[in-house]
């Protein structure tokens, strides 16, 4: 049976936005030395919006990167696809067919338009491919930028910005009263990364990572003797979450994530991440 202390935190839970799916994770919740963020959608918002088309090629307009991109955007659901898709409507651009469509995990997307090799990619993934960033590249620290590659060519990038969470800050600001730590996680750039870490006063970063090192990253800290909870959406994260002591998905995320992790912030709020943490306290405590 569940002990009544127990029941009670669980339905107290849900009225804060958490879904406790595996008591360990909750009864583990007390013991959280570390807590690993993604940052898409639990300290932002989620919501990509394009500030800036930048044309790399002679020639080209920013309708035609916007219509190239579309084509493949609209086969995906990640929050930056959304954002694209979003302008390209805005300004009424007809989305071509694209064929081949396939997801580069972790850095972008690729396909064939009328044969014609188009990818849509992070900076990581140039770097990665030896593929020299443009002379008069640059991005502000709040920027996520994809580049436009045609058949091998940059033909230009697309910079999007998403906003940090209101209820963000004070949610670190919390943990760090109860002496514990915040780490960013993320796939995106390094200054957009550093930018929020600094904004929220985290206690670290880790940028750039592909879908498979995040697991690892989570294992470091594990080595370190850290008692380490992780919030991710993605199918990307769902490892990473499998790895944590405690895994927390992100409601608006996908269904892998929420399968895997033991708890659900169902309000996406990390501010929730703070309430788990007391309650597991508050309860485990009452009960000896
Ligand atoms: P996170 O979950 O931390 O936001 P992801 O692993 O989902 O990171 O994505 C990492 C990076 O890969 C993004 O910042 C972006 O540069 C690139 N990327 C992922 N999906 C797409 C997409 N659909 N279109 C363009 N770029 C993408
Ligand atoms: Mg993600």
């Amino acid at each position: 049976a569940v002990p009544l202390v127990v029941a009670k935190s669980t339905a107290l839970s849900a009225k804060n936005g958490l879904l406790i799916k595996n008591r360990t994770a909750f009864e583990n919740s007390r013991k959280i030395s570390t807590i690993v963020f993604d940052k898409t959608g639990t300290l932002t918002v989620g919501k990509f919006e394009v500030s800036r088309i930048v044309i790399l090629e002679e020639g080209i307009k920013e309708d035609s990167v916007l219509r190239a991109a579309s084509a493949l955007e609209k086969n995906s659901e990640h929050p930056i696809a959304t954002g694209i898709m979003a302008i390209v409507k805005e300004r009424a651009i007809a989305v071509p067919e694209a064929n081949d469509f396939q997801a580069i995990t972790g850095q972008g997307v690729q396909a064939k338009i009328d044969g014609k090799e188009v990818k849509v990619v992070s900076p990581g993934y140039l770097k990665e491919k030896d593929i020299p960033l443009p002379e008069n590249f640059n991005a502000n620290e709040n920027e996520t930028v994809v580049f436009v590659i045609i058949e091998n060519h940059l033909v230009g990038y697309i910079a999007l910005s998403d906003m940090i969470r209101p209820e963000s800050a004070e949610a670190i600001k919390t943990l760090h009263d109860h002496k514990i730590k915040a780490i960013l996680l993320t796939g995106d750039n390094k200054q957009v990364a550093k930018s929020v870490s600094d904004k929220l006063g985290m206690d670290g970063f880790f940028a750039e990572v592909l879908p498979h090192q995040k697991l690892e990253k989570i294992k470091e800290l594990q080595e370190k003797k850290e008692f380490v909870a992780m919030t991710g959406d993605g199918v990307n994260d769902a490892p990473a979450l499998a790895q944590a002591d405690v895994g927390i998905a992100v409601g608006s995320g996908s269904d892998i994530a929420a399968e895997t992790a033991g708890i659900i912030l169902v309000n996406s709020n990390p501010k929730d991440v703070v309430s788990l943490i007391l309650f597991g306290k508050a309860t485990y405590r009452k009960m000896i």
